[in-house]
């Protein structure tokens, strides 16, 4: 039996698989929907990880992708380059925010994290200053590898490495109240001159359970920075490409970060890829004529061709009216929905940007508490497929999601308030 062999070979990611040893084994995925074993059907309520935001297996993306594969699969990409990177290229930086110049390719949202860092403190080692400190928010995540796990805050399992972490200040996600503080402690520390960077999820926290903060305390912290000679890292590996109503999160703010980290919705969930976009002045202080301090990271797989074709697709999905309208659609549904629920007593708090929709619960729990549990087996039974986090629900569906479907994402979440 498959789920035997699951049991014998296999370990899952962010798993205790004592506590945990069953998988629900999924045969097939198609537009909206994920079907397992006996054919069971699932609305995918979080885009699998807010990955196949246009659906599953979307033609228009898989036919592409085909084409590619029997033209050129793989090949290095130092001292080589091909067509589908430098058409990506040029798309993608037509909607990146304006002051973005260069992409470097890696190939998961953790990587792209990685390499911004290492932007960030060789640009400084370059300029021959040594900054060693990193500016983070509150309950930020970033990712599971080194300089990634350094920066989130979420770390309550990664306590075995914690003494191995890079240097980390954190100040809490800004809003009116606490900006005048956060400003007053980094410009403090700049005085120290060893802040190489400021990293932060712009405006949504995905893994914190969706929080959300205010695009103008945001800016004033960017402006800050940006005054003190401190990098600025946007991490729009889950915000990026539409989700939150624009197509980057940072285009909320006036003031434009140094660098942005994409990957999740970037090849629209067929293939592991990402990217790191820079401004130009990062990029400058890498040229020299002294090898070592050009950007010595690179990965095998650095802007496969296929992942390529589908990211490309994927982005003319993006720009299509189609999904433009739905995007507009999907916020308008859930502000009627968040009308009707927003006052229950089961109801402690609601908060949306764009597509993304979240709900705080009138209990407290922890974030793997026994709750989550309940409202995942719950949302299964009901065909949907959410994962609830502490006392959170949240719904990020793929963009072409219809009304009924949405419809049956928030009745489960409704009939869930009877086991709250
Ligand atoms: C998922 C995520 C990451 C890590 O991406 P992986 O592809 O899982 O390594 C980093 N930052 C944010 C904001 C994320 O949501």
């Amino acid at each position: 039996m498959n789920l035997e062999d699951d049991k014998k070979f296999l370990w899952h990611p962010l798993t205790q698989h004592q506590l945990h040893p069953e998988h629900l084994l999924i045969k097939k995925a198609k537009g909206v929907m994920l079907y397992d074993e006996y054919d069971n059907e699932y609305i995918d309520g979080i885009a699998s990880w807010y990955t196949c935001m246009y659906g599953h297996c979307n033609p228009e993306i898989t036919s592409k992708v085909a084409e590619q594969m029997t033209e050129l699969d793989h090949v290095v990409f130092t001292g080589f380059t091909h067509q589908p990177a430098i058409n990506l290229a040029r798309e993608l930086l037509k909607i990146l925010p304006e002051n973005q110049d260069k992409l470097f390719f890696s190939d998961n949202g953790s990587t792209s994290i990685d390499i911004a860092i290492k932007m960030a403190l060789q640009y400084h080692h370059n300029k021959g200053v040594k900054k060693q400190k990193i500016i983070a928010l509150d309950d930020g995540f970033h990712g599971d590898t080194f300089g990634a796990m350094s920066v989130s805050d979420l770390s309550i399992y990664n306590g075995p490495f914690s003494d191995y972490f890079l240097e980390v200040i954190r100040i809490p996600a800004p809003n009116k109240e606490n900006v005048k503080q956060s400003i007053a402690i980094i410009r403090e520390l700049a005085k120290k001159n060893d802040i190489a960077a400021f990293v932060y999820e712009p405006i949504v926290q995905g893994a914190a359970a969706m929080k959300m903060h205010e695009p103008k305390a945001l800016n004033e912290l960017l402006e800050v920075a940006k005054g003190e000679n401190i990098i600025t890292i946007a991490d729009e590996v889950m915000t990026g490409f539409g989700k939150t109503g624009k197509n980057f999160a940072s285009e909320f703010m006036s003031c434009l970060p140094d660098i942005i980290c994409l990957s999740k919705s970037l090849t629209g969930g067929i293939g592991p890829m990402a990217i790191t976009s820079c401004n130009q002045m990062i990029y400058e202080a890498f040229l020299s004529s002294k090898m070592e301090q050009g950007f010595f990271h690179g990965h095998t797989y650095s802007a496969n061709p296929t992942s390529c074709s589908a990211a490309l697709a994927s982005l003319e999905l993006l720009k299509s009216s189609e999904i433009q309208n739905n995007i507009k659609n999907i916020e308008a549904s859930h502000r009627r929905f968040n009308e009707k629920i927003k006052d229950h007593p089961k109801v402690k708090n609601t908060r949306q940007q764009g597509v993304i929709f979240a709900l705080d619960f009138n209990v407290n729990v922890d974030r793997y508490g026994d709750l989550r549990y309940r409202l995942y087996d719950f949302y299964m039974a009901q065909g949907v497929y959410l994962r609830p986090l502490g006392n959170t629900v949240y719904i990020l569906a793929p963009f072409v999601i219809s009304q009924t479907e949405l419809q049956r994402i928030y009745d489960a979440i409704q009939n869930s308030f009877e086991i709250i």
